[in-house]
C-alpha cells in the first residue's frame, strides 16, 4: 500500500498482482508439503498473499482540538511468501507405454496435437494434450505421457515427474510396441511402475493395445496378443498408430470408459438418497 499523506490523501491500496496458471495447478507452501490450493476449474481464483493496505492520510487524525493534523500513517507492506506451483494435468485419457511405443504417433493421429515423433526414446519432454473429436459431437482430452521406464517410480529417467499426471486421467490407454520381442515383460514393466507409485493408479481402467501391427504378420500378431492377454487377464486391442488400423475400436472403448467414469464421479458427489420411510409426521 502507498503511504498516507498530507492534504487529506489516503495512500493507494497496493495493486493486485494476478498470476495466471493452467487448470490443474496445485499451490504448495515453500516446503512443498502443504497444499494451499488445487485449481481444477477454469476461472477459479484464489488469494494467496494479501497486499498491504494504504496508509491513512492526515484527514483521519482531524479532531475538534486538532484541525490541521500533520500525522499520517505509512502504507503496509504486503504479505510475502514463497510458493511452489505444481501442474497436474487433467485429461480424460492418458497414453501410457515404454519409450518408442508410439504414444506421440497415436496422439498426433487422433487429435491436432503435434507432439515430436522419433525413433529414439524420450522425444517427448513435456506431456502433450490433444482433443480427440469423435462422431456425434463426442470429444475427450487425451494426454501423451512421456516414456515411463523401469525405475520411474524411484525417479529414474523422466518418468517419475510425469507419473503424477496419470493420477488425474480417468482412463489409460496402454500401448505396447509389437515389434519388441517380449511384449509381456514390457507390459509388466509399466504396470509395475504404476503399482509402485500409487494404488490409485492400480485401479484405473486400462485399455491395452498392441501397436505397430502394420509391421507384423498375422501369426506374430496373434502370438503377441495371446501373450499380452495371458499376462494382463484383459482384452487386448490391435493397432497401427501409423496406418490408423484399429484406432476406432480403441477410441470407442475409451469413450465408453470415460463416460462410465464421469457417471460414477457424479454419483459419488450426489447427496445420499433420503430414507423413503422417514416422515416428519
Ligand atoms: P513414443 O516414444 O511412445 O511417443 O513413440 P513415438 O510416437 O515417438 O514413436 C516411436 C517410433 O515408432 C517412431 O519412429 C514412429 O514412427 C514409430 N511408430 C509409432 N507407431 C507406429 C506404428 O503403428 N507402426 C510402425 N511401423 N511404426 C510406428
Ligand atoms: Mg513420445
Amino acid at each position: 500500500g502507498g503511504h498516507g499523506m498530507g492534504k487529506s490523501r489516503t495512500g493507494a491500496a497496493g495493486e493486485d498482482a494476478t498470476l495466471k496458471v493452467p487448470v490443474g495447478t496445485q499451490v504448495f507452501d515453500e516446503s512443498g508439503k502443504v497444499m494451499l490450493a488445487d485449481l481444477t476449474e477454469v476461472g477459479e481464483k484464489i488469494m494467496l498473499a494479501e497486499g498491504g493496505r494504504g496508509g491513512l492520510g492526515n484527514e483521519h487524525f482531524k479532531s475538534s482540538t486538532n484541525r490541521a493534523p500533520r500525522r499520517t500513517v505509512p502504507g503496509e507492506a504486503g504479505v510475502e511468501m514463497t510458493l511452489r506451483l505444481r501442474l497436474k494435468l487433467i485429461a480424460d485419457v492418458g497414453l501410457l507405454g515404454l519409450p518408442n511405443a508410439g504414444k506421440s504417433t497415436f496422439l498426433s493421429r487422433v487429435s491436432r496435437a503435434k507432439p515430436k515423433i522419433a525413433d529414439y526414446p524420450f522425444t517427448t519432454l513435456n506431456p502433450q494434450l490433444g482433443i480427440v473429436l469423435m462422431s456425434g459431437q463426442r470429444s475427450f482430452v487425451a494426454a501423451d505421457i512421456p516414456g515411463l521406464i523401469e525405475g520411474a517410480s524411484e525417479g529414474v529417467g523422466l518418468g517419475y515427474q510425469f507419473l503424477r499426471h496419470i493420477e488425474r486421467c480417468r482412463v489409460l490407454i496402454h500401448l505396447i510396441d509389437g515389434t519388441e520381442d517380449d511384449v509381456g515383460t514390457n507390459y509388466k514393466t509399466i504396470r509395475g511402475e504404476l503399482d509402485k507409485y500409487s494404488s490409485a493408479l492400480e485401479d484405473k481402467p486400462e485399455i491395452i493395445a498392441l501397436n505397430k501391427c502394420d509391421a507384423l504378420d498375422k501369426k506374430t500378431i496373434a502370438k503377441k496378443i495371446k501373450a499380452l492377454k495371458k499376462i494382463s487377464g484383459a482384452e487386448v486391442f490391435q493397432l497401427s498408430a501409423v496406418t490408423g488400423d484399429g484406432l476406432n475400436e480403441i477410441l470407442e472403448r475409451a469413450w465408453i470408459e470415460v463416460q462410465g467414469n464421469i457417471e460414477s464421479e457424479v454419483e459419488a458427489k450426489a447427496p445420499a438418497p433420503k430414507d423413503p420411510k422417514w416422515s416428519p409426521l
